[in-house]
């Protein structure tokens, strides 16, 4: 059997085994509906509440401010739409970023089709956005701005506390997906400025399915769905008991682990780099190396297209992601470069990394001969 390679950890972690363990007796014996008053019921709504507190401590936050969702995607809705709709239902300006993971980008573009403004901000080379540009595009009847921590690509970190501070002066809501960031970075809505927060814990090493919102004491929210008054009447429906004790146990291990991840992803990312990009002039790095995620790194291959040389090197048993995941398969360039102004020639042919502590050197030694192997070839003009 190959031994395979997984260097795509911003579109899914492995699971830790520490968080199976803890998600097994709701899978199996702990079948209560938190809802229910008995027995079965109490346990369940005991392990919900205790998950609330592993994650709202890992935030900094209160737990009453922490509602739990089906995943990113649909706390950035329930950010997005939710607030929208409780308080400014009629109408009013948004901003956003060029470079949002689609769940932003798409809610907003629908809301523009439902007679809302809309400004997309561009960003600078490095993918970022600078708070000049924020505080130049509001208008008097901006009602909400939402952009990301860092980007799930190129890995770029956002001056989220900079733009925070122009929201809060003008009085304007922040949403930040932090789904990306939260791995690598102390994410603290309250210390950030932040009004509304997007996590999600399969990008943690806990399971799929699961994801949260942080929201702001006081700021009035709508529920996307009708049905049961769960989650604070923010998310009806019975919750996904096992996901919300996995995702606790998931930020529970992150708050401890952390600085340690940290560690052990950028002796990785510098290798790559390093090892690889640095003085390669078939290779082209996406993004800087200071301002972004020690765990993501973005670069192009000159002459190869981004899906060919995906297949090329899962064919040595070596998985990595041209572009974001869900653009995966589609030769489109990817949103996000473009709006940093990549080249034509880099463009089409970007490969994303991302690791996690257990990549190891050794493994990273595998990957740089793999790459270094087909660019000679591509130099020689040699076919794949
Ligand atoms: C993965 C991701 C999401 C979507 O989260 P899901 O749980 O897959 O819905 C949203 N934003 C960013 C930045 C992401 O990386």
């Amino acid at each position: 059997m190959m031994e395979r390679i997984y260097l795509d950890h911003a579109a899914a972690t492995p699971l830790d085994r520490r968080v199976l363990e803890a998600m097994m007796p709701y899978l199996t014996n702990q079948y209560g509906n938190p809802s229910s008053l008995h027995y079965f019921g109490q346990q369940a709504r005991a392990a919900v509440q205790q998950a609330r507190q592993q994650l709202a401590h890992c935030l900094g936050v209160a737990s009453g401010d922490v509602v739990f969702t089906s995943g990113g995607t649909e706390a950035d809705n329930l950010a997005i739409r939710g607030y929208l709709r409780a308080n400014y239902p009629q109408g009013g300006h948004l901003i956003t970023s060029a470079v949002e993971h689609q769940a932003v980008l798409n809610t907003f573009r629908a809301l523009e089709r439902e007679g809302y403004a809309l400004t997309i901000l561009p960003v600078d080379c490095d993918g970022r956005v600078s708070p000049e540009t924020l505080r130049q595009a509001i208008r008097p009847d901006t009602v909400l701005i939402s952009i990301m921590y860092a980007n799930n690509e190129t890995g770029t970190i956002q001056p989220v506390q900079e733009l925070g501070a122009i929201a809060r002066e003008r009085g304007i809501a922040f949403h930040v997906d932090a789904v990306q960031a939260f791995g690598y970075l102390p994410v603290h809505p309250i210390e950030d400025g932040v009004d509304l927060l997007t996590v999600c814990s399969h990008k943690i090493y806990g399971p799929k399915g699961i994801g949260a919102l942080y929201i702001r004491k006081g700021l009035q929210l709508a529920s996307e769905a009708y049905g049961g008054p769960q989650e604070h009447r923010l998310r009806a429906g019975t919750e996904n008991v096992a996901g919300i004790v996995g995702f606790g146990m998931a930020a529970a291990l992150l708050e401890k682990e952390r600085p340690e991840r940290i560690q052990k992803v950028r002796i990785v990312k510098d290798l790559v780099y390093h090892g690889l990009i640095e003085g390669n002039d078939l290779l082209h790095l996406n993004g800087n190396l200071s301002q972004s995620l020690p765990n993501i790194i973005d670069f192009s291959v000159d002459g190869m297209e981004s899906p060919v040389l995906l297949i090329a090197l899962d064919r040595q048993g070596i998985a990595v992601s041209a572009g974001s995941a869900c653009e995966a398969g589609a030769v489109e360039p990817s949103h996000v470069l473009m709006a940093m102004g990549v080249g034509e020639k880099w463009l089409r042919s970007s490969i994303r990394m991302s690791f996690g502590p257990e990549n190891t050197t050794e493994e990273i030694y595998t990957v740089i001969q793999a790459i270094q192997d087909i660019t000679r070839s591509l130099r020689k003009g040699e076919r794949l």
